[in-house]
């Protein structure tokens, strides 16, 4: 299925109707996975003056293969995803950074809220000893034994921060018990664990 939305451009100021995907399922497509992770997806080129702007949209992801299903939800319209027989693991997120994390946890085979326990970790140590506001921390990727995070303030990109894969194993201990499998908006503002 697919929507049509009306696309303003910020370089020119026409408007336009353009039409998008409801869902896309990744399950048997893995190219899209990589134009969705390197923003291809949501550009769009403006008919008027041909500038590429990054377009968000409602918008569900979803793989069976890692049984998740993930909703850009950029006007918070809808908080929730009603969950009749529902098995897989269900998000709700506001931002193409956000889905994009999201997917890359996925990906990597890590659990969000652990995830989210450590950027709170790293933004608290960060703000504490520094004179420095994080706005924005994402999860990047997980190699060579530890987690990569990238960090920004209100207006700059900041720098790659690192968290040891022993220092997510022992948290994921520590919180494992109290996940809320329930919670489908599973960030910053949600988390609420004692670590
Ligand atoms: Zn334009």
């Amino acid at each position: 299925m697919k929507s049509e939305i009306i696309f303003n451009c910020p370089k020119c100021g026409s408007s336009h109707i353009i039409s998008v995907d409801d869902e896309v399922d990744l399950t048997t497509d893995k190219s899209l996975l990589t134009k969705i992770l390197d923003d291809s997806y949501f550009s769009h080129e403006c008919s008027e003056c041909k500038q590429h702007s990054i377009v968000e949209f409602p918008l569900i992801v979803k793989d069976d293969k890692f049984n998740y299903l993930y909703k850009l939800n950029p006007t918070n319209e809808l908080m929730f995803l009603l969950k009749d027989n529902e098995t897989r693991e269900i998000r709700v997120v506001s931002s193409i950074n956000e889905l994009k994390e999201k997917i890359r946890i996925k990906y990597f085979r890590l659990n969000d809220h652990v995830v989210e326990c450590i950027k709170k970790l790293i933004k608290e140590d960060l703000e504490k000893n520094n004179d420095v506001r994080i706005e924005e921390i994402y999860f990047v990727k997980y190699e060579e034994n530890r987690l990569q995070f990238v960090l920004f303030d209100k207006d700059n990109y900041l720098g790659m921060m690192y968290y040891s894969e022993e220092g997510y194993i022992n948290l994921y201990k520590k919180i494992r018990e109290s996940i809320d499998k329930d919670l489908q908006v599973v960030n910053l503002k949600t988390i609420n664990y004692l670590i």
